[in-house]
């Protein structure tokens, strides 16, 4: 039977050390948020944000805009942001309006102040091994399977999903540790060559958003398993893989809820304190 990896047991302990980083930074980091109309997710996101700041020793500055906020007036907004040397860190909460360009306002937060790490010169630094500022769900991922301490060296790795910041960002830091990496995707399942590639994964990581994709027998005697996807079952949240028979065939296996989510919020903050750190070096 699988060992669960819980996110937020891990998280705590991954807090502690930003704590310190915090304390020795010899001044409070600011994290703004920006939140555009009235959306229940998006405000309970930002609660467990602004909770887990406050914990932390970071000032969380949340900036409320209205729903029809115009996408000039948005960045516009941003840009005053990039500028102001107290704010150390930006996030945009998703979703926007249909009508704004999403990767327009990404593109406008700095990427020295991008919390996210979801600019495009923060993924770009992924892909060449370089980067400070890591999309927060990939290093989430890469923080579980440190935490199982199993050697990534080697390893026939298989991730199914390629979006830009979950799985293209964790096949770039799994190649950098020299496993053997596969990427899947709609095409693979398509030509019907999912289950064969899920079937020979010694680490697998699912990134899709679609319940039960991954059957448990497919899983490899002894694979360690990471969920990150959430679909909502019935009024219940689950992963893509059938948790219940995967986790008799895992070594360890991460839950839907409370695997990768918990830890993901706490890779945004050390992302922000690492920007903060940065800011301050620059500013002597
Ligand atoms: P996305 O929604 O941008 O893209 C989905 C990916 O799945 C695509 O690459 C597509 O090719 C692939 N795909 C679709 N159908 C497939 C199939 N039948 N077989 C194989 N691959 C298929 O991806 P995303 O933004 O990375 O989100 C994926 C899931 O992860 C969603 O459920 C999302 O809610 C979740 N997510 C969780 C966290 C977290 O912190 N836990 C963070 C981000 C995303």
């Amino acid at each position: 039977m699988a060992k669960l990896l819980e996110g937020k047991t891990i998280a705590l302990k991954i807090q502690e050390g930003i704590r310190q980083e915090v304390r020795s930074l010899g001044f409070t980091p600011v994290l703004a948020g920006i939140i555009t109309g009235e959306n229940s997710a998006s405000e309970t996101y930002v609660e467990s944000q602004r909770k887990i700041a406050k914990g932390l020793g970071i000032d969380y500055q949340l900036h409320k805009m209205k729903a029809d906020i115009p996408e000039e007036e948005l960045v516009a907004f941003i840009e005053k942001l990039n500028a102001d040397k107290l704010v150390n860190g930006i996030i945009v909460l998703m979703p926007l309006a249909p009508r704004i360009d999403r990767k327009k306002v990404i593109r406008s937060i700095s990427p020295d102040k991008d919390a996210e790490g979801i600019h495009p010169a923060n993924i770009g630094r992924v892909l060449l091994g370089k980067a400070r500022i890591v999309p927060c769900t990939a290093s989430a991922v890469m923080e579980l399977l440190g935490y199982t301490g199993i050697g990534l060296y080697g390893k026939e790795v298989v991730v199914v999903g390629w979006s830009e910041i979950v799985g293209k960002p964790v096949a770039c830091l799994l190649l950098e540790k020299l496993a053997t990496v596969s990427i899947c995707h709609i095409g693979t399942s398509e030509a019907g060559d999912l289950e064969e590639y899920v079937r020979r994964a010694e680490v697998l990581v699912v990134a899709v958003g679609k319940a039960g994709l991954i059957k448990g027998e497919w899983i490899k005697q002894g694979a360690v398993v990471i969920d990150v996807g959430i679909n909502r079952i019935g009024g219940k949240l689950v992963g893509d893989v059938d948790f219940e028979k995967a986790q008799e065939r895992a070594s360890y296996i991460t839950p839907v809820p409370g695997g990768v989510g918990p830890l993901t919020v706490t890779m945004l903050m050390r992302n922000l304190v690492e920007s903060a750190r940065f800011q301050g070096k620059l500013q002597g």
